[in-house]
């Protein structure tokens, strides 16, 4: 070890450490550097380079210093403009600083050389030191490396250093650690000691560059999922260009494909026009693209309309009668009807309009006769549910902007009917609605419209397409909901209920043979006679039409196909007893039609859009002060009716033999059973009527009636409406006498003559005449006055004085 210390101009350097033996450039700016430079070139070119502690100080003094630094050759300088120097060193010997001298225009410092000890002792530990180094060093490379070639981490190479203290200042010069790092390398002066220290911040390092690669990939795989599609498009595309048709050939295919049909399309210039514009909005769409999607479909859709497609018309009076005659029983009025219309087209087969609109309740054949129109015309034919349609969208389209748009219903059916003269068949019209989001009615109408349906033109499709040539058949229930001004477009026909003898031809020569045929029966093989049917009819079937009839002999198909199969029969026969057991429990017994005679319930009828039905009312009279109270639903109309009958008998109740007092000491309590039901119109008046009078008096109604009929004040009973479909009901229900208006007399001409041999009808204009018919009197005590009181003049029970005139009024249907 020196002794004697040497004074040598002095470098400051920030953040960098220079090792003895080690060669490295690096630029310096501040004059006081510069001018120690200067003075070091103009001695022995030998410089004491020490760091300061903090970089950031300009002007360091001896506490802003480390204590122990190199003293290095200069082996070149480089003037920059600018004023800096560019100089390369040498380091040449640690050395430790004992003073410093101020007061030149550089820096000065009295150092003591510290020269690099040798061991000879500890030769094992220094070799292993040295291998453990190397390794730490190799696994930092293949760490930083990855197992792919690239940069080392610092040129040079280990093995040149044989010394474990040139090998640490060797490393801590060149590897990427940080200035403290590098600086207590530079300050421990014991070899051994040093490379041990280095091999602690190697440890250090590779531990970090662990935990990095950790990090590096995590991100990685996160990285790798987003770009994992477009790696995966993009060798879709290699694959697609392997085998011959890349991207481009296929656009231009499709493109192709797509212009073709549009030129070979029967449609006008205009409409090839807008197509060939969207078709080149396609062709700059990638094939990924949701917008090239929107586009594809679009064209379809509007390629698979029946442009010009045209079924030849077969339009003969004999046929269609042939064909109704074949699919429908009956309907002699309906059918006549239709071959009008035929005729008519028969004889100009060019004009258009005439819209038929079918009405009746449910399951009266309908559809079915739409169908047959169809198979008659030898056109296609095409259903659209128009039930709870409340969106004009719905009719004619959503734009074309909005997601997931699609064409309404009508172009729909005529893309399925694939000619672009079917038959048209709209069901169920009477349950079109109109809220916030537009009146589908006005969209239909135009459809229809034979002014302006020659381009109707779909929001989606946006090209007119000619629908004058399309026949369109509606259906509905009821006219009373049909909006106006469709209404007044359309020819109404109506079904009507059907009685039991017609269901009874109807199950034989048409539902029975269908349900067969469809469950792979032949005609042998079940059989089941009339009176099996009529019990099926009145034991398992309640209704207008014969939809419950089809659907039960469907099952009674299934159970017959399930018995022919496991018991090996060849024919299965139905008998009355066994028809339980495939039918399950009657569900309309009979017995339990006949209703007894009772106090305050009577049986009205009403005729709704499923036909005509019972309506019970049932009339409780309790103590009170003189309230109405009317439950089930009701309409105003019917509230109103119900107050005049109420008025009547305020006005009749000494003679009825009720108390006059009652409507101060009593409520009246008039509920309609199924509560749920809507119910309206004021034909339940003498309904209503009646069962309050039976209330008030404890007359019993007779079980056997049913009754209709409008009531005024007076007592009057004014005509109603619906009457075929009402006594087909009240026949059902097991009724045998409707009381009905005298003003509808003229109406039992239509009832069927199965109905009328089977009740019995009383006519009534007054509710007097039928007081006696309607309640049975018998037993009960009529009310008295007291006796203080003056006896009104003719009390007489049910014997009521005529009123002394009637003015004529105009009967109201309802
Ligand atoms: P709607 O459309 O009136 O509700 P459908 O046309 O669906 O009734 O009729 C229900 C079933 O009853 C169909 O299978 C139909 O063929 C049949 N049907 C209805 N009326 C008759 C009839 N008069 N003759 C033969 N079958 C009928």
């Amino acid at each position: 070890m020196f002794e004697q210390f040497e004074t040598l101009p002095m470098i400051p350097l920030r953040g960098l450490s220079v090792f003895p033996s080690m060669i490295l450039n690096f630029d310096i700016e501040r004059p006081l550097s510069i001018a120690a430079l200067d003075a070091a070139m103009e001695g022995d070119r030998r410089v004491f380079l020490l760091a300061q502690l903090d970089p950031d100080v300009e002007e360091p003094g001896k506490e802003d210093l480390y204590t122990i630094g190199c003293i290095a050759g200069i082996r070149q300088i480089l003037r920059m403009p600018g004023g800096g120097v560019r100089v390369l060193v040498e380091g040449q010997s640690r050395a430790q600083i004992h003073r410093l001298l101020l007061g030149k225009a550089f820096l000065e410092a009295d150092v003591e050389p510290i020269g690099e000890e040798t061991d000879e002792e500890h030769i094992r530990l220094k070799e292993a030191l040295m291998r453990r180094t190397r390794g730490l060093v190799g696994h930092m490379t293949m760490m930083i490396q990855g197992n792919g070639p690239g940069p080392g981490l610092f040129n040079g190479n280990l093995d040149d250093y044989r010394e474990p203290g040139a090998l640490a200042d060797f490393l801590a010069q060149n590897l990427h650690i940080s200035h403290e790092k590098k600086q207590a390398i530079l300050e421990t002066i014991q070899p051994l000691r040093r490379l041990e220290k280095m091999n602690e911040i190697l440890e250090y390092e590779i531990d970090v560059l662990e935990v990095e690669g950790q990090l590096q990939r995590k991100t990685q795989g996160r990285m790798m999922a987003a770009h994992r599609e477009g790696i995966l498009r993009e060798q879709l595309r290699t694959i697609q260009q392997e085998l011959g048709m890349d991207e481009e050939q296929e656009a231009e295919s499709e493109y192709d494909e797509y212009k073709k049909k549009i030129e070979a399309l029967p449609a006008s210039d205009e409409i090839k026009e807008k197509l060939m514009k969207e078709l080149n909005r396609l062709s700059h769409q990638g094939m990924g693209s949701s917008e090239g999607a929107v586009l594809r479909t679009y064209l379809d859709k509007v390629l698979e309309l029946p442009w010009g497609v045209m079924t030849e018309d077969v339009i003969s009076v004999e046929k269609t009668r042939k064909i109704l005659d074949e699919d429908h029983y009956g309907l002699q009025k309906v059918k006549e009807r239709i071959l009008e219309f035929v005729a008519v087209r028969q004889l100009a087969p060019d004009m258009k309009g005439a819209i038929i609109c079918l009405v009746g309740p449910p399951g009266t054949g309908k559809t079915s006769i739409g169908m047959s129109i169809a198979r008659a015309m030898n056109r296609k034919l095409s259903r659209i549910s128009l039930g709870g349609v409340h969106d004009e969208a719905e009719i004619r389209g959503h734009r074309k902007t909005y997601v997931g748009a699609m064409p309404g219903r009508i172009m729909n059916a005529m893309a399925q009917a694939g000619s672009s003269n079917p038959v048209l068949l709209l069901d169920e019209v009477d349950k079109l609605g109109t809220d916030y989001r537009g009146d589908p009615s006005s969209a239909l109408l135009e459809a229809l419209d034979s002014e302006q349906n020659h381009a109707f033109r779909d929001h989606y499709l946006e090209v007119p397409f000619d629908l004058s040539n399309v026949v369109f058949i509606t259906t509905a229930n009821t006219t009373s909901t049909i909006p106006r001004p469709l209404l007044d477009r359309m020819e109404v026909i109506e079904l009507n209920s059907y009685t039991d003898e017609e269901k009874l031809h109807i199950a034989k020569d048409h539902l029975l043979p269908k349900q067969r045929q469809r469950h792979g029966l032949k005609a042998k093989q079940l059989r089941v006679s009339d009176p099996v049917l009529r019990a099926i009819i009145s034991g398992w079937t309640q209704e207008s039409g014969v939809r419950t009839l089809e659907r039960e002999l469907g099952a009674l198909c299934r159970k017959a196909a399930m018995k022919l199969v496991e018991e090996g029969k060849d024919s299965v026969s139905v008998t009355l007893k066994e028809l339980e057991s495939y039918l399950g429990v009657r569900k309309y017994k009979p017995e339990e039609k006949r209703r007894e005679d009772t106090v305050g319930l009577a049986r009205g009828l009403a005729w709704t859009s499923v036909g005509g039905v019972t309506l019970d009312v049932e009339v409780a009279v309790i103590d009170g002060t003189g309230m109405l109270r009317l439950t089930g639903n009701l309409g105003e109309v019917m509230k109103e009716s119900a107050a005049a009958g109420l008025g009547y008998i305020r006005s009749r109740a000494a003679i009825l033999g009720i108390d006059p007092n009652f409507h101060r000491t009593k409520d009246i309590l008039v509920h309609f059973p199924e509560g749920a039901v809507p119910k309206d119109g004021p034909s339940a008046g003498i309904t209503m009527t009646l069962a309050m009078i039976s209330a008030l008096t404890g007359a019993k109604v007779r079980g056997n009636l049913a009754m209709t009929g409008e009531i005024t004040l007076r007592g009057r009973i004014l005509a109603i409406g619906g009457l075929k479909e009402k006594t087909m009901a009240a026949l059902r229900a097991g009724a045998d006498t409707v009381i009905i208006p005298k003003d509808n007399e003229s109406d039992l001409a239509e009832i069927d003559q199965d109905v009328r041999s089977k009740l019995k009808f009383i006519t009534a204009s007054h509710i007097d005449d039928v007081l006696h018919v309607a309640l049975d009197f018998t037993g009960v005590k009529p009310w008295k006055p007291e006796k203080q009181e003056k006896q009104p003049e003719q009390p007489l029970l049910g014997v009521p004085a005529p009123e002394p005139e009637r003015p004529a009024e105009r009967p109201l249907a309802n």
